[in-house]
């Protein structure tokens, strides 16, 4: 029996910001320990309590800040490696030349993962997944880019994803693919997006990340979204205050 390939096609992944999250130390997306308690579980943990600039945000359009922004490029032109269910999150690995032109800077692929439903919301609306790729330059600091996806037809590039998802956590699928084979949405160019200064959204919620959200062109079913939920379980860190931060958009 292979309840896997009976799903015939869903896709969801998640890419959680895991980079750097500690993973001795038990989490969860609910209960006793659910986001409102991380930052007590650990010291580590301390900016998810603490933190001022945390993420995800609730983007309000009314205050946005309307600017001329550079184009975001993403330019991947090396492989995925393997599919990880960690728990929180399906992630997956890759390898080769990966990289995000942004800000005059270069960044490269560390690895993606998804978010169901999204966690960055738009007025306060949620969308059904959020891809998020992340991304270190060489001194080490960190660009996430978030992709926004609307409900509507089944996504192929999902699609690819869920045969190869492993259904226990803690283990790991190989999955070689060109990621310019798994990724159909256009990446480059990018002139729409949102940009603000944020957290990862899982712990140690460590900040001074930048924040990419883009609500792109593409589409999840809802088949593909019972499949994500059924495997992974809702895993949204819910939205954090603003304080003194702005978003910027270009258009
Ligand atoms: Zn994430």
């Amino acid at each position: 029996m292979n309840s896997v390939k009976t799903l015939t096609t869903v896709a969801a992944f998640c890419w959680c910001a895991q980079v750097g999250a500690s993973e001795a130390v038990h989490w969860t997306y609910k209960g006793a320990t659910g986001p409102q308690h991380w930052g007590e579980l650990s010291e580590e943990f301390g900016s998810c309590k603490w933190g001022k600039n945390q993420s995800p945000i609730d983007i309000r359009t009314e205050n946005l800040l309307e600017v001329d922004l550079p184009p975001v490029s993403l330019d991947y032109r090396g492989a995925t490696d393997s599919v990880i269910n960690n728990g929180h999150t399906l992630q997956v690995n890759v390898s080769g030349d990966n990289t995000l032109t942004a800000e005059g800077e270069t960044f490269q692929l560390s690895q993606f993962h998804f978010h169901s439903p999204s966690e960055h919301r738009i007025d306060g609306e949620a969308f059904p997944l959020e891809a998020h790729f992340v991304h270190k330059n060489e001194k080490g600091e960190i660009a996430v880019v978030g992709l926004l996806f609307q409900s509507g037809e089944a996504s192929r590039d999902l699609s690819m994803f869920a045969e190869s998802s492993p259904r226990e956590v803690g283990k790991q699928s190989s999955f070689e693919h060109p990621l310019s084979e798994v990724l159909a949405i256009p990446l480059s160019n990018i002139t729409t997006y949102y940009r603000y200064n944020g957290s990862l959204t899982t712990p140690p919620c460590s900040e001074g990340l930048r924040w990419f959200v883009i609500p792109v062109a593409a589409t999840i079913s809802a088949e593909q979204i019972s499949w994500y939920i059924e495997l992974i379980g809702a895993d949204a860190r819910g939205p954090q205050p603003m304080n003194a931060r702005l978003v910027l958009h270009g258009n």
